[in-house]
């Protein structure tokens, strides 16, 4: 099982399209995912056709339970849904997971939750996706202390760029404590060739982050606007679409480095 964490301390750069667009490649290519909404806005949650506030058990509950020994595998298991994408299941975001941070306080171990919780599953998925919200805190370090890759949307414009410094210092800084050979890979999203401001954005990326640089880059595509309103992945609204197809590039490229 490999777990890739979708982060970056920006919100709008694509976390949770390039989230949903992913497993729509993995599940084509006949892979068991399990995506992870750890983001409070429930934007993943809700795109699959959930209701954060309705279900049973979700990321919250497995926090909580975290502290439970006996009882945490279970909780886990038991807020497993069942996706309308193929081999594709999804623990569900809830509002509360806004409060973790003060929940937790500084109960021991608290940044390795999700990662010891994974460990229970690690052979019934290929895959593990884990949609960030856009604050450092409690679940951004759980997610990217479970990391096997970072995957790291960034516009393609002039103030995103900022943001990505940030995120890169936040991964630097918590170097000790991920996983030895944890892969960045950084994104470019949102890309239109016809803007001047992209294009020196995608240059700026190249010159300065040329050895976590991913070798391609998501375009603007309406596309993705439409599959967010089908709730499904692009791949299966718009196959042949050129957001469709960028995403099928950057999964492939994932797959080899893992
Ligand atoms: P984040 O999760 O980082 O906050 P989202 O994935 O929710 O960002 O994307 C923010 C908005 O931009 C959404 O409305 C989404 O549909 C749109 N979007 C994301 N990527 C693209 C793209 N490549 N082309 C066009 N629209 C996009
Ligand atoms: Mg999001």
């Amino acid at each position: 099982m490999k777990i890739w964490t979708i982060v970056n301390q920006k919100g709008g750069v694509g976390k949770t399209t390039s989230t949903i667009s992913m497993a729509g490649c993995l599940s084509a290519m006949g892979y068991n995912t399990l995506l992870i909404d750890l983001d409070p806005q429930s934007s993943l949650t809700h795109y699959l056709g959930f209701d954060s506030e309705k279900n049973a058990l979700n990321m919250f509950d497995v926090f909580v339970a975290a502290t439970d020994k006996p009882r945490a595998p279970e909780v886990l298991r038991q807020a497993i849904l069942e996706t309308s994408i193929k081999n594709t299941d999804l623990i569900a975001a809830h509002m509360a997971l806004a409060t973790l941070d003060r929940t937790l306080g500084e109960e021991k171990g608290k940044g390795l939750i999700v990662k010891n919780a994974l460990d229970h599953i690690a052979n019934e998925y290929d895959f593990v996706l884990i949609d960030c919200p856009p604050v450092l805190g409690v679940l951004m370090v759980n997610a990217l202390v479970a990391a096997d890759t970072i995957v790291l949307p960034t516009q393609t414009e002039h103030l995103a760029l900022q943001g990505l410094q940030k995120m890169l210092k936040t991964i630097k800084l918590m170097r000790t404590n991920l996983k030895d050979k944890m892969v960045t890979k950084i994104v470019p999203t949102l890309f239109d060739r016809r803007v001047k401001a992209c294009l020196n954005a995608y240059s700026v990326l190249r010159k300065e982050h040329e050895g976590d640089l991913w070798r391609g880059y998501i375009p603007v595509d309406t596309k993705f606007r439409d599959a967010s309103a089908a709730g499904k992945p692009i791949s299966q609204i718009a196959s042949n679409s050129r957001g469709a197809f960028s995403y099928e590039k950057l999964v492939n490229d994932l797959v080899k480095y893992a």
